[in-house]
């Protein structure tokens, strides 16, 4: 039997990088399978030997740091320094997914309570099984890792399908892993387009699937686990909003700016996409940001538009922006696929596609608001909640901002930094999708807790589950409860 292949290609030449089999039913239902029997054996495992393997892997990972970087250039188009960044984030993670994995899930005694305190209360979070990672291109060690370290970290077993895009990336994370753990395939990349990645969600042996990718495909991942009442948890794309503050240090925050808007070809979930900034700083902080983005060059600083079709959805933003808002900076011609040069534009309506839907390019459009109060409305009038960034000098003032922003998370006077402090949970609201990956959220998010509670003793005169309960022990019953709780306090 033949088995169908695909390339990946560097987006910057069209060179391929690889070729890889587009698995089919039968080969997904077989890593799913063994993925089986491996979770079996990983969940067995001492908390103390599975972390002794992660952070075994951590160091095989850190020793092929160049190799991978090298790799995520060629599928990517990336500059070999952002793949870098990129992989060292996600060994951070994956060391801190190691070392906190039992403090965070291990058993523990919890308080049972007046009524209950015949009682012992245990609470663990065990492995759910198997997980199903289904992961994207633009960041492709980062953000599956942020998965798939804490799936396993967790005690699960993973079956990673990578972007069509970036699959050798994909393949090389489980090949290193086989290098930690020679033992069973705890660790599993399938390879192939969409279809495989369907094919994994809608397996029943599969406990939890986490996606990563746009607000359409996850809404068809959630259909296809539906049938089994899979759980996911799904990460998907965002509008990010950046407000600058009249007491802002603007020279900061127009560096911040323009790296979290253009680095990575502003192909980044949490990259900045709308700019808010009030109106008594307006003018100087758009000098400092004009000024900057003079000196970015699309092919110098950042690579390619990844994703071939991804420049269609650009064109039509910048199209769009540039026709009812005032161009700062760029324009139509700034799409020299598959580069996309920097793209500012001003004064674009808060209801036009551009500053609705997710660009995933280098642009932005930037608007003057009466202060932050405005501002934090309009970042709020989104129907993404990933996350957003604050620059105000007054850090209490900071903060209130970031709290009331409707997002995951919020960077005050950094961009992005979130992302790179592994006890942070990462995730959004509305259509950025639902639950955390990173930080003990993340742990939780790949276990299910179990509760246990063990009588001690009986206690006498208040066996309160019998059919043999009297009047009497209802009425100590309604006494205690009285004694604990009836008091109004005003
Ligand atoms: P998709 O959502 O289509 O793909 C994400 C992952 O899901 C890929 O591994 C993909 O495989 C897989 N997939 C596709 N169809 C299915 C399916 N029916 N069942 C299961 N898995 C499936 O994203 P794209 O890569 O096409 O990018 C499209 C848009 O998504 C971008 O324009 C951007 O807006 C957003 N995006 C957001 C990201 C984020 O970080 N939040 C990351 C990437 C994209 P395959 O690649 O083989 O099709």
């Amino acid at each position: 039997m033949t088995t169908l292949t695909f390339d990946s290609l560097n987006p910057a030449t069209g060179e391929v990088v690889g070729s890889h089999p587009k698995q089919s039913a039968d080969a997904v239902r077989e890593s799913v399978g063994r993925a089986e029997q491996a979770a079996t054996w990983w969940a067995g495992l001492a908390p103390a030997e599975r972390r002794r393997r992660l952070l075994d892997y951590k160091a095989v990972l850190t020793q092929h740091l160049k190799e991978l970087a090298g790799l995520v250039h060629d599928e990517t188009g990336k500059p070999v320094g952002d793949a870098t960044l990129e992989i060292v984030l996600a060994i951070t993670h994956l060391d801190w997914a190691a070392r906190n994995a039992d403090r965070v899930l291990g058993r523990r005694r919890v308080s049972t309570g007046m009524i209950g305190f015949n009682l012992a209360a245990t609470l663990e979070y065990l492995p759910l099984g198997v997980v199903g990672v289904i992961g994207p291109w633009n960041y492709p060690v980062f953000t599956p890792m942020g998965s798939i370290a804490y799936a396993l970290a967790a005690g699960n077993a993973v079956v990673f399908k990578p972007s069509e895009l970036t699959p050798g990336v994909g393949v090389r994370l489980a090949e290193l892993f086989a290098e930690s753990v020679p033992e069973q395939p705890v660790f599993q990349t399938v390879t192939g387009l969409g279809e495989t990645g369907a094919l994994l969600a809608k397996d029943p042996r599969v406990k939890k699937v986490a996606f990563t990718g746009s607000t359409a495909t996850a809404k068809r991942v959630m259909a296809a686990c539906a049938e089994n009442l899979t759980p996911i948890v799904a990460e998907c794309g965002g509008k990010d909003a950046f407000i600058v503050d009249a007491d802002a240090d603007l020279k900061a925050a127009a560096d911040a700016c323009l790296w979290g808007a253009m680095s990575n070809a502003g192909q980044t979930c949490v990259g900045v996409e709308r700019v808010y900034v009030v109106d008594a700083v307006y003018e100087t902080f758009m000098r400092e940001l004009s000024d900057r983005v003079a000196t970015v060059k699309a092919g110098e600083d950042y690579g390619p538009i990844t994703m071939p079709g991804q420049l269609d959805i650009i064109r039509r933003h910048i199209d769009d922006a540039t026709k009812s808002g005032k161009v700062v900076t760029g324009g139509p011609d700034s799409v020299r696929a598959p580069y996309v040069d920097p793209v500012i534009v001003e004064d674009v309506p808060e209801d036009s596609p551009a500053v609705r839907e997710e660009t995933f390019g280098p642009t932005i459009t930037v608007r003057r608001t009466r202060d932050a109060q405005q501002a934090l409305e309009l970042a709020n009038a989104s129907a993404y909640g990933l996350a957003g960034t604050v620059f105000s000098g007054n850090a209490r003032r900071a903060m209130e901002l970031a709290r009331l922003m409707r997002t995951g998370m919020t960077a005050v006077n950094s961009v992005i930094s979130f992302a790179g402090v592994p006890a942070l949970p990462f995730g959004g609201i509305g259509d950025s999708g639902f639950g955390r990956i990173h930080g003990a959220d993340g742990l939780r998010e790949f276990a299910r807790p179990k509760a246990i509670s063990r009588q001690r003793f009986a206690m006498p005169g208040m066996n309160l589950t019998s059919f043999s309960r009297g009047p009497k022990e209802l009425e100590r019953l309604i006494r205690l409860v009285t004694f604990l709780h009836g008091r109004r306090k005003r």
